[in-house]
């Protein structure tokens, strides 16, 4: 009796895991958070972007910044197609610090405040359903090509995110303290002035470069974390002011942005 159970069981069991198998190989490469047996975290990319415009400048490193609005709006119908939610910086932070470790997330930076920010970003993210977060430089707010008060207001109640990426784009790595102190906590209090609650969260190191001293600046000032240009994923707030960001860049095919946002 007892064999014979044992057998219905084994064939029940046999079944459901040849299910399983041909479940799998539908789709061998896409893991999801649901997955039996899920795969090793290795944290949340954190991508940056710059300009997102047609207008393709001709030297090398403007060109680099540049990434067509055609292939933008492919990168999030990537995201779209496979769950992958783009969230704010402050979200993440926010997740880490209760000890998430999210899946099937990413994050999407736009660096010095450029007008497309508004005209072209803005408009392909809420399309889209994605969130950005944006680093401008305060001192720049106003001035030719970059975003004004009334647009940095635009990209917040269209649910994106302002950050802090200096007052005037200064490497912190050649300032003394007071220095960094005034060009860090100047684009706070400018952002505070004019756009009032809620205080940027996190900061975008411009060039990527910090030193000893701006630990310190970053918490006197009420930063919570900030970003590098340290290449990897972020899997926690071990050096939560030496976060680590990936460059998207204008000759990325989607194969190379797969890459990027891999799990
Ligand atoms: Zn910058």
């Amino acid at each position: 009796m007892r064999h014979a159970a044992g057998g219905w069981f084994s064939r029940v069991a046999l079944t459901f895991v040849f299910f399983l198998a041909c479940a799998g190989g539908v789709r061998p490469t896409e893991r999801s958070a649901n997955a039996a047996a899920p795969a090793e975290w290795h944290g949340v990319p954190v991508l940056m972007y710059h300009r997102i415009d047609n207008d393709v400048p001709r030297d090398a490193v403007g060109r680099d910044l540049t990434i067509a609005p055609g292939a933008f709006a492919a990168q999030l119908r990537y995201l779209r197609a496979r769950h992958i939610a783009a969230i704010t910086a402050s979200d993440l932070v926010a997740r880490l610090a209760r000890g998430e470790r999210p899946r099937n997330v990413v994050v999407l930076t736009f660096d010095d405040g450029y007008a497309d920010a508004a005209t072209a970003a803005l408009p392909l993210l809420r399309s889209y359903g994605a969130r950005g977060t944006f680093y401008v430089s305060s001192g720049f707010i106003g001035t030719l090509h970059h975003l004004s008060w009334q647009q940095m207001r635009a990209l917040r109640s269209g649910g994106m995110e302002v950050a802090c990426h200096g007052t005037f784009h200064l490497d912190l790595s050649t300032l003394d303290r007071a220095g960094q102190m005034r060009e860090a906590g100047g684009c706070m209090q400018r952002f505070a002035r004019f756009l009032g609650a809620p205080e940027p969260q996190t900061y975008a190191y411009p060039a990527g470069k910090f030193d000893a001293t701006t630990e310190s600046v970053m918490r006197e000032i009420g930063m919570r974390a900030a970003f590098t240009e340290i290449s990897g994923d972020v899997d926690g707030l071990t050096r939560p002011y030496a976060l680590p960001r990936q460059r998207v860049r204008h000759d990325d095919d989607i194969a190379r942005f797969a890459a990027l946002v891999a799990p």
